[in-house]
């Protein structure tokens, strides 16, 4: 591709640049009008041009998103894992072809400026290795509007779910880039048989980890620290990350402090969606104590819950909601949950609006970083590698 010039573009500190784009890569960023470009010039209009959002958590085989509505069931005697899976089952036995519901999906998640995902895909012994063959395929389709990575996810248990750890195994070798747990002790009531298993496959194949922790109060906290315990043991400092986490959210401020850096200082990252009924993760004393949070959207219209958008930047909004962030500062942090910090959890290079990095930049219509946090805007211009990918939500191919 030859160069382009993106001209009149604000950046974070408010000032307007022209950006040169070559072969899909940041070649400079010169303030707004200092040099006439020779190269071909797209006009941003001084509208906030931010890094692509990172989705660090969704699930690309259970959603029914573009399917036809499916009321949600609620659990019978409050909320229940192993209800959740039961009700999941009957729902995809009659949803559309996961493929379909997988695309779309991407689409609503690339039109809202999402270009990096990490999406969990059920590998168990009740679909085996079916659906993550599915959304491998999906993914080589989608190589040039967004990077996904895809974790081999247990959601039927690992040590209760007959064959699954060489399913997890092979999984790894099939395509897949990192390997899930779930709920060692409630789900698998086996912590130590559950993470040797996910640290079993993730230390022969060398692939990170992302593990479904719902578990409430001491028993997540404990589970956290066994997980923290055994990534400074392996030296995976930085390549395991907890999603939900929902125990932090029940412990007292020292608790919650003191364990805060044990995770720290392991290098595990917290991902939360700071769902609507759930405890979640006190995400403002997590990063004071130097954690990485980081943040998806997870569910999509599936069989947890009817929420669901696939716009990072609303997701911020939700973070910052719920976590009670008011000041500007506050609100730069839930945005950088959605970007830089999911970017680090996830060890995606070269990402950023830095002369050096890859060109996946968003458009958005908004003064400001806190700005963008609270109005989340529509009508976005979505670039990967320099290439227009999506305008007013529309994926262009
Ligand atoms: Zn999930």
């Amino acid at each position: 591709m030859t160069k382009t010039v993106f001209t009149n573009a604000r950046l974070a500190d408010g000032m307007s640049y022209d950006i040169g784009v070559d072969n899909g890569r940041i070649v400079s960023i010169d303030p707004a009008g200092l040099k006439a470009a020779l190269e071909p010039t797209v006009d941003l209009a001084g509208e906030l041009l931010v890094p692509g959002f990172v989705e660090g958590h969704i699930h690309l085989d259970t959603s029914f998103y573009g399917d036809t509505w499916i009321p949600h069931r609620p659990c019978t005697n409050g909320f229940d894992v192993h209800e959740r899976v039961a009700f999941q089952a009957q729902n995809m036995a009659v949803a559309a072809p996961m493929d379909r519901r997988a695309r779309d999906q991407l689409d609503l998640c690339i039109g809202n400026g999402t270009l990096h995902m990490r999406s969990h895909v059920m590998v168990d012994g009740s679909v085996g290795l079916k659906s993550l063959e599915t959304i491998l395929a999906v993914r080589d389709d989608y190589k040039n509007l967004i990077d996904i990575q895809i974790v081999a996810f247990p959601q039927s248990g690992i040590l209760k779910s007959l064959g699954t750890p060489a399913l997890l195994d092979e999984a790894i070798t099939l395509g897949a880039d990192l390997v899930g747990g779930l709920d060692p002790a409630s789900f698998d009531r086996d912590v130590n048989g559950h993470l040797d298993v996910v640290f079993g496959v993730a230390e022969k194949h060398g692939v990170d980890i992302d593990i479904h922790l719902h578990d409430a109060g001491s028993m997540g906290a404990f589970t956290i620290e066994e997980i923290c315990a055994r990534t400074v043991v392996l030296g995976m400092q930085g390549h395991v990350a907890i999603s939900h986490a929902y125990g932090l959210g029940d412990l007292q401020q020292d608790a919650a402090r003191k364990i805060a850096a044990t995770i720290a200082k392991s290098g595990v990252s917290i991902m939360t969606n700071a769902p609507g009924n759930h405890s979640f993760p006190p995400v403002a004393l997590l990063r004071q104590e130097g954690v990485t949070v980081f943040s998806g959207n997870d569910n999509i219209r599936d069989s947890w819950w009817p929420y669901g958008d696939g716009d990072m930047l609303h997701r911020a909004e939700i973070i910052g909601y719920r976590s009670g962030f008011y000041t500007d500062e506050e609100l730069k942090a839930a945005f950088e949950i959605v970007t830089s910090e999911s970017a680090k959890a996830l060890r995606i290079e070269e990402y950023g609006i830095y002369v050096g990095a890859k060109a996946d930049f968003v458009t958005l219509a908004a003064g400001n970083i806190p700005e963008a946090v609270v109005s989340f805007p529509r009508g976005r211009k979505v670039f990967k590698a320099g290439k227009l990918v999506a305008e007013g939500n529309q994926v262009i191919r």
